[in-house]
């Protein structure tokens, strides 16, 4: 196995951005929804969470509403994004304390903290971990903060990025530093298409691979 990690990684972002011609960002400016539309697309795609979102929406009238529904009328809402009996738990629960917190229900404020404290106070909402927590940040705000899924997780140990022991949760603060704070949202974009995409799990498609010519993984097996 070669040694070195990938060249630079400024040259990695434009070399996936060039090749998957990744989206602009646009900030939804509605924390509260990302944290929520977050929540339901665990362990699952983003057409089903989109949709249970969708269902989410359309079925309740407000945040206070959800909070005060019977649990099984959230279930029923979210059915379509899967673990519908436990992610209405947790979704219930989430927004009580929400709402605890912040009765008027905006999470605006976030924007005037730093992105330390800012984690460290969506974390603190029960069921809520550093990649949702990234998420929200990012996408919402347009925080230069870095979500690690299992796709930019995987690709970032492969390219030789990160030590391959790191837990993903781990991965959030050692790669966000690693980056230009307005090259975040590309380079998390870029390893998700990466991952899905050529990087796979198993059988990553190396033979086609832009990243082919300097990935530390070439030399070596990947089962
Ligand atoms: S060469 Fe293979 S292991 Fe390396 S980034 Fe590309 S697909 Fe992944």
């Amino acid at each position: 196995m070669k040694s070195e990690s990938y060249y630079n990684i400024n040259d990695l972002i434009t070399t996936l951005d060039r090749y998957y011609n990744i989206a602009p960002q646009q900030t939804s400016n509605a924390p509260l929804f990302e944290l929520v539309l977050t929540l339901l697309s665990q362990h699952t795609s983003d057409h089903n969470s989109g949709r249970a979102m969708n269902q989410l929406i359309n079925r309740f009238n407000s945040w206070e509403e959800i909070i005060h529904t019977p649990l099984q009328n959230i279930e029923d809402a979210i059915r379509p994004g899967g673990l519908a009996p436990t992610k209405s738990k947790r979704l219930q629960k989430l927004l009580i304390e929400v709402k605890n917190r912040q009765p008027d229900w905006n999470l605006n404020f976030l924007r005037d903290m730093s992105i330390v404290d800012a984690k460290e106070w969506l974390t603190s909402l029960p069921g809520i971990g550093p990649k949702t927590a990234a998420c929200v940040l990012l996408f919402a705000l347009n925080i230069p903060a870095l979500p690690v899924d299992t796709h930019v997780g995987r690709v970032s140990k492969r390219l030789g990025l990160a030590n391959k022991n790191l837990s993903n949760d781990d991965l959030h603060d050692v790669l966000e530093k690693m980056i230009q704070p307005k090259q975040i949202y590309l380079f998390h974009m870029s390893l998700i298409q990466h991952g899905r995409r050529i990087c796979h799990s198993r059988k990553p498609k190396c033979n086609k691979c832009p990243l082919l010519k300097n990935c530390p993984q070439i030399d070596v097996t990947i089962d």
